[in-house]
């Protein structure tokens, strides 16, 4: 696959993240206008509600695109998902007979306010990157006992809340919570003091499930990629997650990148999982390549500062895939449906400054981090811009997520003051 040239100019660069080749699903609008559906190509939005309007896209009986969310694409299921992408392929395409047409239905990037681009109907978030569940193991364990006994057979998750994620751009306040004190039996509410990021890739369920599926089938079912920022409280956490998991620690806020990046413009950078330490159960065994070879990094910019990359992963890195965890997730015959988004787990590489959290990069803040500024960072500070970017590189071509950013507003005096 090499780069596929468009009508639009700016689409035609290796550095462009939305070359036609992409083709990404967000929702925008402009001026306050009503959000609704739109495709990043090159840096302008085709407007595919309007598209739709003027009968430049007619795929389904009823009009799809004219909503503040894709769901009801993705509910259509995989042979639409096919048809729509062909069709934006051929209205976008150099040469193509519909540029007078679509011309109009251009906006640019820089003048749209982006939307969350899906309802989120559920979110899960998964543990499954082995060199963070080692890293953090050995933290709160100690080496000997770093990974739990379930880890190497089932990708472990928890239920988390659809109503915390967040589009990118949207600021973060520092939650209070309920911290270990000086002893059991005396613990405090304050204000986090261990406020992390958590770097991850977020996969969106396209098609309903009603019973166990297979981990083939759990790949048909996925719908798109995001790049996820899964904040976390560690010191709430650390206090709370026994026995049943974190809870108030991940739950003020989850944010997501606002371009759905499809497993169709993906596919050509599939890779394997890693080789299993110990051989899996057979529903939980994949028979294909169903990671994606996606370069990540983590951005950190204090206030009126510039930013400093602080991680650098892939990824490829990962010891379950989103279709293994899926497949795991559908086991007990817990329904699943459109929108359902499931974070991979936090990315972390085998090196220092290849690990997904400043949990890990400060190693639990006794080895602070240094910003290009000069600056040091434990954890995140009051005023931190943090921001997650993906790509997936190509030849003379890539497949960019766009920015996963989000800024830490300082807490507020007393959250029950009303
Ligand atoms: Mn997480």
């Amino acid at each position: 696959m090499t780069l596929l040239k468009s009508w639009v100019a700016s689409a035609n660069s290796a550095a462009c993240p939305f070359p036609l080749n992409n083709l990404p699903y967000g929702v925008f609008s402009t001026g306050g206008d009503d959000p609704r559906c739109g495709v990043a190509i090159g840096d302008q939005i085709l407007d595919v509600a309007a598209a739709e309007d003027a009968g430049l896209i007619d795929i389904s009986e009823g009009p799809l695109f004219d909503v503040p969310f894709w769901n009801e694409v993705m509910e259509e299921g995989p042979e639409l998902w096919a048809a729509l992408r062909a069709r934006l392929t051929e209205i976008l395409a150099e040469g193509s007979a519909d540029e007078a047409a679509a011309k109009d239905m251009l906006v640019s990037q820089a003048e749209a306010e982006m939307h969350l681009p899906f309802l989120v109907s559920e979110f899960t978030d998964f543990y499954a990157s082995k060199n963070h569940a080692t890293n953090v193991g050995t933290m709160f364990r100690g080496a000997e006992n770093a990974l739990p006994p379930n880890w190497l057979h089932i990708p472990i998750g928890y239920n988390g809340r659809a109503s915390s994620v967040v589009v990118s751009g949207t600021d973060v306040r520092r939650p209070w919570g309920q911290l270990k004190g000086p002893n059991d039996d005396a613990p405090r509410f304050a204000p986090c003091a261990r406020w992390d990021l958590e770097l991850e890739m977020g996969a969106i369920v396209g098609t309903a499930s009603d019973g166990p599926v297979t981990v083939a089938e759990a790949d048909e079912m996925i719908f798109g990629y995001v790049l996820l920022n899964d904040w976390s409280a560690r010191d709430i956490q650390a206090w709370e997650y026994q026995p049943l998991g974190p809870f108030q620690a991940k739950a003020t806020a989850t944010s997501i990148s606002p371009w759905i990046v499809t497993k169709a413009a993906l596919d050509p950078f599939r890779t394997d999982t890693p080789e299993r330490e110990k051989e899996l159960l057979a529903h939980l065994k994949d028979d294909g390549p169903m990671l994606y070879d996606i370069d990540l990094q983590i951005g950190l910019a204090p206030e009126g500062k510039d930013e400093s990359i602080i991680a650098r992963t892939n990824y490829s890195e990962m010891y379950y895939s989103s279709a293994q965890q899926l497949a795991h997730h559908s086991t007990s015959g817990c329904p699943m449906t459109p929108g359902d988004l499931l974070g991979s787990g936090t990315i972390s590489g085998a090196e220092k400054d290849q690990r997904g959290a400043l949990l890990e990069l400060s190693w639990g803040g006794k080895e602070p981090i240094k910003l290009d500024t000069g600056e040091e960072r434990s954890f995140l500070e009051d005023g931190d811009t943090l921001t997650l970017y993906g790509a997936a590189k190509g030849e003379g071509y890539m497949i960019g997520f766009g920015e996963c950013a989000g800024k830490t507003l300082p807490a507020l005096a007393d959250p029950y003051e009303r």
